[in-house]
């Protein structure tokens, strides 16, 4: 195997109440890439497609997270490997664009090596791609990227990722204003301290949505999707926000909140039928401002990274 193309997926991080540890998997939004083995040792970027970004192998997440691969390998390798990567997940967009181009990267390599790491390692590679993005080593995009569904990261150190099982007919409609949010601004707003009235809040909530996914209940699942801590400071930076909720939920969503650190918006919804419907609504809503904007509807995606060839 020399070659391997692949899709990278976009992901959905926090989920309303699961800030920095709840994650989920895109299926219809993400990269693609293109890795194969070369003859000149080490990792080289040599396309990239879309977007404006970095060429230099430790400037790009896609390099860093390979780089972070190769090094842990037992054995050092007398090849290297090409990277081609095909953006179509906007950076910043708080969709995990960095992640799918750390997660696609490792993912690929692990393949064409046939396989030396798991998918917990995998992460932590993918990590190390996701520290020079975001200034911190943070999993809650990767690891959805490469396991696909749901993810829970337990604990940053030693890594834990709990796989989440997802439902059935559950759709995510996302919007993406083009507006940029800082990652220091949207981190900078958030309160030191929670209070324990919001916490015990918080904590339940994500007990809750657990035991929704668990239990295939829709019910349960809308009644969890809510944020006391993050999402009252986040979404001020988010033009329309409070609209768009109230208007998703009053088309048929069973939650809606901020994706990631924003400034994209998600909304969950059980069918296609459903989740058109807000997209409709959303879409009414952002029209009238002067704000560019994309809006994507998505199954979730169960597989994570996806292999499109293989040569
Ligand atoms: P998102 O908000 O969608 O999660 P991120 O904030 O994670 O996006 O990542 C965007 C940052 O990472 C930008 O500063 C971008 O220049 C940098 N970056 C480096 N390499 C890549 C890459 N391959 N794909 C996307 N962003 C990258």
């Amino acid at each position: 195997m020399n070659e391997i193309k692949i899709f990278a997926p976009a992901t959905i991080a926090n989920i309303s109440c699961g800030f920095d540890v709840l994650g989920c998997c895109l299926d219809t939004i993400g990269d693609e890439m293109v890795i194969r083995k070369i003859s000149k040792k080490g990792i080289h970027i040599s396309k990239i497609e879309g977007e404006n970004l970095p060429f230099e192998t430790e400037k790009n997440v896609a390099g860093v997270a390979a780089l972070s691969l190769i090094n842990a390998l037992y054995k050092k390798l007398d090849f290297g490997f090409e990277i081609e990567i095909y953006k179509n997940i906007k950076p910043g967009s708080g969709i995990g664009s960095s992640a799918a181009s750390a997660a696609g990267a490792v993912f690929a390599i692990n393949e064409l090596l046939s396989k030396p790491f798991s998918k917990l390692q995998l992460v932590k590679f993918a990590q190390e791609g996701e520290r020079i993005a975001c200034g911190s080593p943070i999993a809650d995009n990767v690891a959805p990227a490469i396991f696909g569904g749901f993810t829970l990261v337990k604990n940053d150190n030693p890594l834990q990722v709990i796989e989440l099982p997802s439902l059935d007919n559950l759709l995510a409609t996302i919007i993406h204003p083009q507006i940029e949010i800082k990652t220091a601004d949207s981190r900078a707003i958030l309160p030191k301290e929670v209070t324990l009235k919001n916490a015990v809040k918080q904590w339940a909530n994500v007990g809750s949505l657990v035991h929704a996914l668990h239990t295939s209940d829709f019910d349960l699942l809308s009644d969890s999707l809510h944020d006391f801590i993050v999402e009252p400071h986040r979404s001020k930076l988010i033009p329309e926000f409070d609209k768009v909720k109230k208007n998703s939920i009053k088309a048929g969503a069973l939650g809606c909140g901020i994706s990631g650190s924003g400034p994209s918006i998600f909304s969950f919804s059980k069918g296609v039928r459903v989740a058109e419907n807000v997209a409709y609504t959303i879409n009414e809503i952002y029209k009238k401002t002067n704000i560019d904007f994309n809006i994507y509807i998505s199954k979730i995606n169960t597989e994570g990274v996806k292999i499109i060839h293989l040569q």
